[in-house]
C-alpha cells in the first residue's frame, strides 16, 4: 500500500447529534478523527481515519514538558444547495507548516494534509450543520511525542484532525464588544513564536484574558512586548480600525499572527478601493484619533467569529466610544461579504472556496 493511502476504520457506534439551536463552541466532537505519525527516517507515514477516541501516550511525552506542538482552525460550512465547502483551507496548511517550521515540527506535504482535511469531512458529512451560521470547526494539530525529558527536538510526532459543530457566534445579533488595553502581560515577542500557531501563547495570554473578563471586558488589546505601545492583536484576532477614512492594521512584524480572516479582509477592502494601510500604530496615536473623532470603527477578525465589533477602548483611565457603540458600515460589510462567500450565498471571485 502507497504510504499515503489514507486507510478508514468505522466507528461501531455512532453518537448523537447535538441539537443545532444549542451548539456550544467546541464541546461535542464528531464520530472519527484523522491520525498520521511521523518517525525520524521514516518520515510522515500511515495516515488514518479511526473512531475518535482518547490517544495515548506516555507522561514523558515532550508536549507535555516542553509544549512543542502547533495547530490549526478552519471550518466547513453547508451551503443552501446542501453541498460542504471549506475557506482557504491551503492557506491554513501552509501557515501550519510554517508554525512546524518555528517549532522544529517535520513539516507536512501539503497535498497530503489537504486530503486528510477533505476525507474527514467528507466522512462526517452529515456533522455539518445547516442551521444559519452554523458550521464544523476543524482543528489539525501536531504534537511531539518522543517519550524523553530531554530539551531538543522531538524524533516522533503526531498529525491529528478533529472536528465539532458549532452554533452561530452571534446567536443575540452582532453586537460590539468592550475591550481592555493590557499594559503588564505581553503575548509574544518578535523573535519568539507570536507569528507560529502554537498553545504556548495561548497558555501565556489566559492570565491577562482571565483578569479583563473578571472586570466586565470581553478580551484585551495586546501592545507590543519591547515598546510596550505598539498595538498588535485583539485576545485571539487581529484588529484592524477605521481610522480618518484608511483602514489600519499593525504589519506581520514577527509577533503578530498572520490571520487568514485579517487577509481577507485586507484583499476584499483592496478590491473595494478602500485606503488600506498595514503599518505600525500606538496606542497613544489610536486614543488620540478617538479624542478627535477620527476613529470611525475597530474591529477583531479571526476563523471563529469572523469579525468581531469594538464598541468601546479601555486603557488606563481613558475610555473611548466607537461608533456610539454601534456596528460600523465598513465592518457590517465586511462581515456580510466574508460570510457570504463562507455559506456560498455571495460569489467568490478570488479562489477561496474549495468544494468538499
Ligand atoms: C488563529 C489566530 C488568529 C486569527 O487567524 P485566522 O486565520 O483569521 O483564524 C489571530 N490571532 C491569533 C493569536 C490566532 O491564534
Amino acid at each position: 500500500m502507497n504510504k499515503n493511502t489514507i486507510r478508514t476504520e468505522r466507528a461501531s457506534v455512532l453518537k448523537p447529534k447535538p441539537d443545532s439551536a444549542t451548539l456550544k463552541f467546541g464541546t461535542s466532537f464528531t464520530d472519527h478523527m484523522f491520525l498520521m505519525n511521523y518517525t525520524d527516517g521514516i518520515g510522515w507515514h500511515d495516515p488514518r481515519i479511526v473512531p475518535y477516541g482518547p490517544i495515548t501516550l506516555e507522561p514523558s511525552a515532550m508536549v507535555f514538558h516542553y509544549a512543542q506542538e502547533v495547530f490549526e482552525g478552519l471550518k466547513a460550512y453547508r451551503r443552501a444547495d446542501g453541498g460542504v465547502q471549506l475557506f482557504r483551507p491551503r492557506d491554513n496548511i501552509r501557515r501550519l507548516n510554517r508554525s512546524c517550521a518555528r517549532l522544529c515540527i517535520p513539516e507536512l506535504d501539503e497535498e497530503m494534509a489537504l486530503q486528510g482535511i477533505l476525507e474527514l469531512v467528507r466522512m462526517e458529512e452529515s456533522w455539518v450543520p445547516s442551521a444559519p451560521q452554523t458550521s464544523l470547526y476543524i482543528r489539525p494539530f501536531v504534537i511531539a511525542t518522543d517519550p524523553a525529558v530531554g530539551v531538543h527536538a522531538s524524533h516522533t510526532y503526531l498529525f491529528c484532525i478533529i472536528a465539532c459543530p458549532v452554533g452561530s457566534y452571534y446567536p443575540q445579533g452582532i453586537n460590539p464588544v468592550s475591550i481592555y488595553v493590557e499594559s503588564d502581560d505581553v503575548r509574544a515577542v518578535k523573535g519568539g513564536t507570536g507569528s507560529a500557531k502554537t498553545g504556548g501563547n495561548y497558555a501565556a495570554s489566559l492570565r491577562a484574558g482571565e483578569r479583563a473578563e473578571q472586570a466586565g471586558y470581553s478580551q484585551v488589546l495586546w501592545l507590543d512586548g519591547v515598546h510596550r505601545k505598539y498595538i498588535e492583536e485583539v485576545g485571539a484576532m487581529n484588529v484592524l480600525f477605521k481610522i480618518d477614512g484608511e483602514i489600519v492594521t499593525p504589519p506581520l512584524g514577527g509577533s503578530i499572527l498572520p490571520g487568514i480572516t485579517r487577509q481577507s479582509c485586507l484583499d476584499l477592502l483592496r478590491s473595494w478601493e478602500m485606503p488600506v494601510s498595514e503599518r505600525p500604530l500606538t496606542v497613544d496615536e489610536l486614543f488620540e484619533a478617538a479624542e478627535n473623532g477620527k476613529l470611525e470603527e475597530a474591529w477583531g477578525s479571526g476563523t471563529a467569529a469572523v469579525i468581531s465589533p469594538i464598541g468601546e477602548l479601555v486603557w488606563k483611565d481613558k475610555k473611548v466610544v466607537i461608533n456610539g457603540g454601534k456596528i460600523g458600515p465598513t465592518t457590517q460589510k465586511l462581515y456580510d461579504t466574508l460570510t457570504g462567500i463562507q455559506w456560498g450565498t455571495v460569489q467568490d471571485p478570488f479562489g477561496w472556496i474549495i468544494n468538499v
